[in-house]
């Protein structure tokens, strides 16, 4: 296997393809850059010539103005991809969030898969992640500690229901991530039957717009700004993380502060946010999709990026799997969990 180390070369700032001359995810401007998904730490703005799904171009365009059409710029369908300096690169599902793709280069008769981050559990705004064969396996490990155990998504949303019901005079306020957190949430109470409007902080209206774009049917959105308080009780309103504790707030009728994310698993987060009702609502595999699907990809080698790589690297270990940390700069966990 010592041979792909010699075309593609982690740096502290992403991933390096040589013979391509194409950075995945860098996290500062280049010439050009393939990316795996819109979140912040993935997508930046400033490359010369952005490869990405159509979807990630599309929340490109809207957050940082990209120029989707432009034709520097070039969009990929899930299975398709593109050549260049005798490396061929695809864009694979993976479940993470709207668009979010894994990336496989396959080179001299080797193949490479950089997951970007991902989930295996069902997520009705986004395609299912599909297992891709390869040599080199490079892996999120977000919550990569065996602590980290989501559990069904479902028990959460039915919890939200619950307390919805069970205090008709209050609001619920959900604090969910603006991209890919707030409308997997909104879809989830669709699906579990939730028909009423859902109330939302202006700063998700845009990308609950986007997906609803794309053919993800998010049901009646209200603006909180266009609503008079009283309306709101006994409903559920969904805004950014960062509006949970402010005055914004105060417009809402008397609200039960939760909030959805895998960092929910531990008490102190929630305590930390003020969150009575933390959701263990995650976008990211947890510890036993992790390892469940290094098993299944079963990669000659694992690399492992951003989040607890050490958890990941001791379990390879542990099961004489050859892999290695790599240690990328700019990874917020806290952003999008
Ligand atoms: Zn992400
Ligand atoms: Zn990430």
């Amino acid at each position: 296997m010592a041979k792909a180390k010699t075309w593609i070369e982690p740096h502290p700032h992403g991933i390096y393809v040589k013979p391509a001359d194409v950075w995945i995810d860098p996290s500062r401007p280049v010439e050009r850059a393939a990316v795996t998904h819109g979140h912040a730490d993935h997508a930046r703005s400033g490359h010369g010539s952005v490869f990405a799904t159509p979807e990630t171009l599309a929340i490109m365009a809207l957050r940082y103005g990209v120029d989707a059409e432009a034709s520097h710029n070039a969009a990929f369908p899930y299975g398709e991809g593109f050549e260049r300096g005798g490396v061929r690169f695809s864009f694979h599902p993976a479940g993470h969030v709207l668009g979010s793709a894994q990336i496989l280069m396959e080179y001299a008769g080797e193949r490479i898969v950089v997951t970007g981050d991902y989930k295996r559990r069902a997520d009705p705004t986004c395609a299912r992640f599909e297992v891709v064969p390869c040599d080199i396996f490079v892996t999120e490990a977000t919550f990569g500690l065996p602590v980290f155990r989501h559990p069904p998504t479902g028990d959460e949303i039915a919890k939200l229901i619950g307390a919805v019901r069970a205090e008709p005079d209050r609001s619920v306020l959900v604090g969910a991530y603006a991209l890919g957190k707030a409308q997997r949430v909104i879809a989830e109470l669709r699906d579990a039957g939730w028909d009423a409007p859902i109330y939302i902080h202006g700063a998700l209206e845009k990308m609950c717009h986007l997906y609803a774009v794309h053919g993800i049917d998010l049901g009646e959105l209200r603006l909180v700004s266009e609503t008079e308080k009283p309306e709101m009780a006994g409903q559920i309103v969904l805004a950014p993380p960062s509006a949970l504790n402010d005055r914004w707030s105060r417009r809402l009728p008397d609200p039960v502060t939760a909030m959805a994310s895998g960092w929910m698993r531990v008490r102190q987060r929630a305590r930390q946010r003020m969150v009575e009702l933390p959701l263990v609502i995650s976008d990211h595999a947890d510890w036993d999709e992790l390892t469940a699907t290094i098993a299944e990809v079963n990669p000659k080698e694992t690399w492992i990026t951003h989040g607890s790589e050490d958890g990941l690297l001791r379990w390879c270990e542990l099961h004489q799997r050859k892999a290695r940390a790599l240690h990328l700069v700019g990874r917020d966990l806290e952003e999008e969990a």
